[in-house]
């Protein structure tokens, strides 16, 4: 059976880098161990919060209509 050598390419998490998903690359789905430290980093720093992602509370104001 012929299984088409074509592995998949995921975009790095943390800078969006594409990378070639291996088993050989210890830091998937990362690009590299940097990337792989950021992202861990930022889950022990404030619970991977993404900034500007969320509305910011101040400016909910009270349904006029
Ligand atoms: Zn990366």
């Amino acid at each position: 059976m012929n299984t088409a050598k074509n592995p998949p390419v995921v975009a790095c998490p943390q800078c969006g880098t594409e990378i070639v998903w291996s088993t050989n690359n210890p830091w998937r789905p990362f690009c590299s161990e940097r990337c792989k430290l950021i992202d861990l980093g930022h889950w022990a720093n404030e619970g991977y919060r993404i900034p500007g992602d969320e509305p910011p509370l101040d400016q909910v104001g009270d349904p006029a209509s």
